[in-house]
């Protein structure tokens, strides 16, 4: 690539006001932006919908120069540059869909310098005679969309991405990264860093916290007429209702339709006018509640969802996380309800058999993390702050286990056994084993390491194996305990931790639920 000349001395805002037709800038924008003009190596981590486009958007039209944006969507790359287009700005895209002599013209128009957003496809990037187009081109810097897809451990992982590194390297030039992202776990942030060799990167990361969704679990048991109840208490208002399948959708959507809702399908499966249709018709209010699959929802931005109902259990929290987050982006009250069964689990698992197996190992941790939130009676939104790395004191109030808690039962003595168990197991062990140790129970582990001959070995045999897994989750929550970042599975003690053995305290925690038991009770 050709090296980019001196720094401009932008009027930030007077551009956001000319260009985009906003009047300020939302949170940590403008300093995001302004990092990213002086040439440093960003790392942006917010929630869906605070504003992450306008982080490189911006800079690219300050700086001289084509900015590379890479995103792993062919729709959503469509959609922005339209909009730009819309804008008045010049961005143009590389990807799949273009002809040999399209491809060649915005090739031309980028090494002019006319371009100042190309948006990439990751597979494009890797052919050689786009690696060597990028080389004649001036480029202000690379900006990673959906940069979680890098990581393995992430739950959309495109190989692809893994190269992305390498390409930067063989631009000549030093070229500075902006990577954005609105899922990461911690284990996925230290990845993207890691891979792309951003350790000096400065981070902005907002909180995931959306304080105006009521998340809410239902075991799975007739769904159907729970669903239409629930669908007919908010009549008239927009909302999305997520199925895994296709068949399911349609199946769904009629179901709806029979019973006086005005619900359309939407999945990758039909017509791409009916679908085009029904999306319209969401957004244009001509429908109510429309039922899809996962692929509804990138990229769209209706504000008034006010619910998002998951009738079958999702595969990740990463992924529920976001669909949820589709509802209330007006700032008013969303409700999000997900219907859930260990059987889903199951089937889930079973369709991931043919995967390589990394991938499946990883889409079972995934799947199991959604089992264990799902049955948890801790506060819902205590569980998703802490999964993406964020520490929420107090109960929200705002969630089925806040507005309904089971009952809670002193846990001082249980606390401090099984923290006894990771100190005296050496902070080398997942949950698994520590609970296997304190059942005094046997297994190979325990056998090679020796750790029946352990004072704490057997010293919780009154509980099952359940009780010990939720109470370690619990102490997770709780900061007793904190994930291993390099070991994956691996529980270590915290300083909070230490000072409870030295000082153990009062401390009140809740079982896990029991749907069927709790189904039963509402029969009788
Ligand atoms: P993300 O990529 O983080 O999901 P987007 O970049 O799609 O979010 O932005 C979400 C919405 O917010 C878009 O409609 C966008 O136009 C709008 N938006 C972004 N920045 C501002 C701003 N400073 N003022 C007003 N609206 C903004
Ligand atoms: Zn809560």
């Amino acid at each position: 690539a050709v090296k980019v000349p001196v720094k401009p001395q932008a009027d930030l805002k007077g551009k956001l006001k000319e260009v985009f037709g906003y009047g300020q800038f939302r949170g940590v924008q403008e300093d995001i932006i302004h990092n990213v003009i002086e040439g440093n190596n960003t790392f942006v981590i917010m929630p869906t919908g605070a504003g992450k486009s306008l982080c490189y958007q911006l800079p690219a039209l300050v700086l001289p120069g084509t900015a590379i944006v890479i995103s792993p969507l062919i729709a959503l790359m469509k959609n922005q540059v339209d909009q730009l287009n819309a804008f008045g700005v010049n961005a143009q895209f590389l990807n799949s869909t273009l002809s040999k002599s399209e491809m060649n013209k915005v090739k031309k128009d980028v090494i002019s310098g006319e371009v100042k957003l190309l948006y990439v496809a990751p597979e494009s990037l890797t052919k050689d005679e786009t690696i060597e187009f990028l080389n004649k081109a001036t480029i202000s810097f690379v900006a990673i969309d959906e940069a979680h897809c890098i990581s393995e451990w992430g739950h959309d992982f495109r190989p692809e991405y893994r190269k992305i590194r390498s390409i930067i390297d063989g631009l000549g030039v030093q070229v500075p990264v902006i990577a954005l992202t609105a899922t990461a776990t911690p284990k996925v942030q230290q990845d993207i860093q890691k891979n792309l060799q951003m350790d000096d990167a400065s981070v902005f990361k907002t909180s995931f916290n959306r304080t105006n969704l009521y998340y809410e679990v239902r075991p799975k048991h007739n769904t159907k007429k729970q669903l239409i109840h629930y669908v007919k208490q908010h009549k008239g208002q927009a909302g999305i209702v997520y199925c895994l399948s296709r068949k399911k959708v349609e199946e769904i959507a009629e179901l709806l339709k029979v019973n006086d809702v005005r619900a359309l399908p939407y999945h990758a499966g039909l017509d791409p006018h009916v679908r085009m249709a029904n999306q319209d018709a969401f957004l244009n209010e001509d429908c109510d509640v429309i039922v899809a699959t996962i692929a509804f929802g990138m990229g769209i931005d209706k504000p008034d969802v006010r619910f998002v109902v998951h009738y079958d259990t999702p595969k990740s929290i990463e992924g529920y996380y976001q669909e949820t987050g589709r509802g209330g982006r007006d700032g008013m009250e969303g409700d999000c309800l997900m219907f859930y069964s260990y059987d889903d689990i199951v089937k889930l698992e079973k369709f991931n058999k043919d995967k390589p197996v990394t991938e499946r190992d990883n889409s079972k941790l995934l799947l199991q993390e959604m089992a264990n939130y799902a049955d948890s009676a801790v506060c819902r939104r205590k569980q998703l702050l802490h999964y993406f790395g964020e520490h929420f004191e107090k109960d929200c109030g705002f969630c089925d286990n806040c507005k309904h808690p089971k009952e809670r039962f002193e846990a001082k003595e249980e606390v401090l056994l099984a923290l006894k168990a990771v100190v005296q197991t050496e902070e080398r062990f997942g949950l698994d084993h520590i609970g296997t140790v304190l059942m005094g129970m046997r297994n190979p582990h325990v056998d090679s390491y020796g750790h029946d001959s352990l004072p704490i070995y057997g010293e919780g045999k009154q509980h099952d194996a359940q009780f010990w897994h939720s109470l370690l989750r619990q102490s997770l929550l709780n900061g007793f305990l904190e994930k291993d970042i390099e070991n994956f599975g691996v529980i270590k003690i915290s300083q909070k931790g230490l000072d409870f053995i030295e000082n153990p305290h009062s401390i009140k925690l809740t079982k896990d639920h029991n749907y069927e038991e709790e189904v039963k009770e509402e029969q009788e």
